[in-house]
């Protein structure tokens, strides 16, 4: 795995759009059924948006219905980390890059074969590059 990116909340603010910095660097949500990749089918590498780190692959995406871009793997065991989250009155499992940190979404046990796991994430973390 590459080396970890750390930057100063300061510097990751004056980087990033205000809803990025929300999002990923302050564990924030976008709204259901609003993000830019909710619906995408198109084939290629969602990237992490502060990054650049590749994460999950159009072929693992599916419509969970939900409302955010779901995954049933990440395009590596090491692209994300994992960690509890306690928070909003649940107990979640907050997954992050684990390259530079950042909020990405969650994971959940409810998701299809082969892997059975959801990976709920939010589009605004995401960057698609399309496969030619
Ligand atoms: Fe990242």
């Amino acid at each position: 795995m590459a080396d970890k990116i750390s930057k100063t909340d300061r510097e990751w603010e004056t980087e990033l759009t205000p809803e990025q910095y929300r999002v990923c660097r302050c564990g924030g949500t976008e709204a259901p059924f609003t993000g830019k990749y909710a619906e995408t089918k198109t084939p290629g590498t969602y990237t992490c948006a502060c990054c650049g780190q590749e994460l999950f692959d159009s072929d693992a995406k599916y419509d969970s219905g939900s409302g955010w871009p779901s995954y049933y793997q990440p395009v590596t065991k090491t692209s994300v980390e994992e960690h509890i989250d306690a928070g909003h009155g649940m107990v979640r499992t907050e997954v992050t890059c684990s390259k530079c940190g950042a909020h990405l979404g969650h994971v959940f046990p409810d998701g299809p074969k082969p892997t059975g796991l959801r990976y709920c994430i939010n589009s605004v973390a995401l960057d698609l590059k399309e496969r030619k």
